[in-house]
């Protein structure tokens, strides 16, 4: 696995993916609402993991202290701050707190 920095195709990925989510939520918010707004809720949260999980699979971050590179879990990826192009997030290596820059990944 090779880190590497953003380019077009990954800004464009992330679009795709957020345009698809929305399209099915308005679309499917036609069909269940109002009378069934929970199977409408359990589909935006499945498209929401969705696209956090194919995040944390195809992005790192890199340590804005010591340069150090790290894949980060869903949960994580869930529950921290983003900062458009960087996250919020303590080094693995350095233990400190910094803005880590996203980057792509190659995968091999
Ligand atoms: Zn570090």
């Amino acid at each position: 696995m090779k880190y590497r920095k953003l380019n077009i195709k990954d800004v464009m990925a992330v679009i795709v993916r957020l345009i698809i989510l929305v399209i099915i939520e308005i679309g499917t918010a036609m069909v269940l609402l109002p009378g069934h707004i929970i199977i409408w809720v359990i589909l935006m949260v499945l498209l929401v993991v969705w696209i956090v999980n194919w995040h944390c699979h195809n992005f790192g971050y890199e340590c804005d202290k010591c340069g150090h590179k790290q894949m980060i879990s869903f949960l994580k990826e869930f529950g921290s701050i983003n900062l458009v192009n960087r996250k919020y997030l303590k080094c693995k290596k350095c233990k400190k707190w910094s803005r880590a820059k996203l980057l792509g990944i190659d995968k091999k």
